[in-house]
């Protein structure tokens, strides 16, 4: 739905009254109608608000002091990959599913949200700090999304990388106490292995 949205083809309110319909018609559906308002209206709306009312929205700058503090805490920390924005956009990491990711942006202008987290961490993680890696986000987001250029990008890449909308997590080098999301977890939650392949085709 997120380009149809981001270019006004759709309207929030439109889609609400669709499925308020469809649930009328068949109740069991009235849980799924319940998560897909928390993204369509709450998180949304949440994102509207966050680019009109915090100026430095786009950048590392709109973290909230628990972030701001814990990444200047690991700052210093030793990077073990440190990829330029050339490297990224090319899709040319250590990281096969990441690459994958990258690829399906350029290629197709689109990526799964849970991909999208993903995506955004990791640059965190192989850049040489926060700001940078923010930067670097919203420039490749903004770039080959379709949906790009629209306030859920700042605030899901302001959630991903400094924590925004979030909560302090464990301590760890890097991310501080930014929540982590591994390689590992990430692929285990469908098939990766064909999602990998399907980019390539
Ligand atoms: C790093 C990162 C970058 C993102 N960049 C963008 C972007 O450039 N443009 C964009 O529209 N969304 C962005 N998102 C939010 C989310 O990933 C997309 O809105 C969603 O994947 C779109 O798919 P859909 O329309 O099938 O969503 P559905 O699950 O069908 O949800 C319907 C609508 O609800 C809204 N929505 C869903 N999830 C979110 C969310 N997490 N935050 C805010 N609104 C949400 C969207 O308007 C979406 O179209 C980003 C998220 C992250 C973590």
């Amino acid at each position: 739905m997120s380009p149809y949205l981001h270019f006004g083809h759709l309207g929030p309110l439109e889609i609400a009254l669709a499925v308020n319909a469809a649930v009328e018609k068949d109740a069991s559906l009235s849980h799924a109608r319940d998560s897909f308002f928390n993204e369509l209206i709450v998180w949304r709306e949440l994102a509207v608000n966050f680019v009109k009312y915090a100026p430095n929205y786009d950048s590392d700058e709109c973290a909230e002091p628990w972030a701001r503090q814990s990444l200047a805490e690991h700052f210093h920390d030793r990077r073990e990959w440190n990829y330029t924005l050339d490297q990224l956009e090319r899709g040319e990491t250590h990281d096969e599913l990441w690459n994958a990711s990258q690829l399906q942006m350029v290629r197709f202008g689109w990526m799964h949200n849970y991909m999208r987290m993903y995506w955004a961490k990791k640059i965190l993680e192989w850049s040489p700090d926060p700001a940078t890696a923010f930067a670097h986000a919203v420039t490749l987001n903004d770039r080959y999304q379709l949906d790009g250029r629209d306030p859920n990008g700042y605030a899901g890449i302001a959630w991903a990388i400094v924590g925004k909308f979030d909560r302090p997590w464990f301590d760890r080098p890097i991310f501080g106490k930014i929540r982590y999301m591994s390689a590992a977890s990430t692929g285990r939650k469908f098939d990766s292995k064909r999602y990998i392949e399907m980019v390539r085709e």
